[in-house]
């Protein structure tokens, strides 16, 4: 029997409860697919930090180094209780970007997708999202500013300062535009280029290269806009909008952005694809505010499930199969307690109730 091994990090706050679904899904696919999903858990994040002193402790790291892939909860701890950890331990800093760093999952895949029957989801005006909304964002995800130097200091008359860069260089993004021309040559054909190139200098570099990268896809059509105005036009009308490829911090506010186009946040996967070794998480974080109540919305981390069974081990039908399954779900008159219900008909489901209910469309 074929057998993926994957390293399961399920996080914080909202994470063990939508990873608990996630896994669900993943066995009732292996069982009907004949192939083994090895899952070796381990820890990460703001846990990891208080169990063990370290938010991506030594084991994690070779758990998933030995794996074929990683399948990630959301992280993160509320304000306050970040404050308990040191900076630079806080999750982000010290687990998201160093696996980031380690396995150079360069391409981060964001998909903005709501089908015409859910559009209700949105809280977009009706004619404004009539007919769906289907976007690919594509976000560099291991340059930037959050990669670069940082310094934290005082000058000598006492102020404090903080210095951080912003560092790319051609080969980063071009690598990063190829994924985006790929991707759309898949898709409408049309690439939103998203920059800032009338203030940043690496804007500047990026649509240098973006000019060498285009001409190797002659059958893609490519248009330029600025971020902040793509912010605007996201929300006016995302439906101009097929695929979009920007920098680590444009794709980290604009896709969260995508999220609020589709109601929810839980209705946003992602896949982390690297050189070698490709990871999978929901684009949202840990849902403090929710945590423990068992109303979180499974979709994003279940749908992180069918990228990883797409992207990283080639089964294409299969995760088809369980975006279908929760879009019946859904379509089905079943609600979860982050969206919205604008004729109150639809009926509230839990996080378990959701996930049962995508069982029940698999084994159908
Ligand atoms: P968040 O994404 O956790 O939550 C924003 C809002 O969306 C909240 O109201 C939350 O309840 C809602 N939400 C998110 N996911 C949901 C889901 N699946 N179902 C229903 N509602 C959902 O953002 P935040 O509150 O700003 O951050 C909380 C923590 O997460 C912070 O510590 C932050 O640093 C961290 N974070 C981690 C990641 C990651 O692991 N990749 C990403 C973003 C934020």
């Amino acid at each position: 029997m074929k057998t993926h091994s994957i390293a399961v990090l399920e996080g914080d706050g909202i994470g063990p409860e939508i990873m608990a679904e996630a896994l669900g899904v993943l066995r009732v696919v292996g069982e009907q697919s004949g192939v083994k999903f090895a899952l070796h858990p381990a820890l990460f994040g703001g846990r990891a930090y208080f169990e063990t002193g370290s938010a991506f402790p030594d084991e994690t790291k070779a758990i998933c180094d030995r794996c074929d892939a990683i399948l990630k909860g959301p992280i993160g701890l509320s304000f306050e209780e970040s404050k308990k950890i040191p900076v630079d331990e806080q999750p982000e800093r010290g687990a998201l970007l160093p696996l980031r760093k380690r396995y150079n999952t360069y391409a981060n895949f964001r998909p903005v997708y709501l089908p015409a029957e859910l559009a209700h989801f949105s809280p977009l005006k009706p004619r404004v999202v009539e007919g769906g909304i289907d976007i690919v964002i594509i976000r560099e995800l291991v340059g930037g500013l959050y990669f670069g130097e940082k310094e934290v200091g005082k000058r000598s008359d006492g102020t404090r300062y903080v210095r951080e860069t912003l560092d790319y260089d051609e080969h980063q993004i071009a690598r990063i535009l190829h994924v985006a021309f790929k991707e759309s040559m898949g898709r409408k054909r049309v690439l939103h280029n998203v920059h800032k190139n009338n203030v940043l200098k690496s804007s500047v570099l990026w649509c240098e290269i973006l000019d060498e990268v285009a001409p190797h896809y002659p059958d893609v059509q490519v248009k330029h806009i600025i971020v902040d105005a793509a912010a605007t036009a996201l929300v006016l009308n995302p439906r101009q909008f097929d695929v979009m490829v920007m920098e680590n911090m444009f794709g980290d506010i604009l896709s969260d952005l995508g999220g609020g186009l589709l109601g929810s946040l839980g209705l946003m996967p992602s896949a982390c694809i690297g050189t070698e070794k490709s990871y999978y998480e929901p684009s949202h974080g840990s849902a403090p505010d929710i945590a423990g109540k068992g109303i979180a919305n499974p979709y994003s981390m279940i749908g992180s499930v069918a990228m990883m069974l797409e992207k990283s081990f080639h089964m294409p039908a299969e995760a088809r199969r369980i975006m279908d399954a929760m879009r019946n779900v859904f379509g089905q008159g079943f609600t979860t307690a982050d969206l919205r219900d604008p004729e109150g008909k639809l009926a509230p489901v839990s996080t378990r109730e959701f996930s049962e209910k995508v069982l029940e469309q698999l084994r159908g």
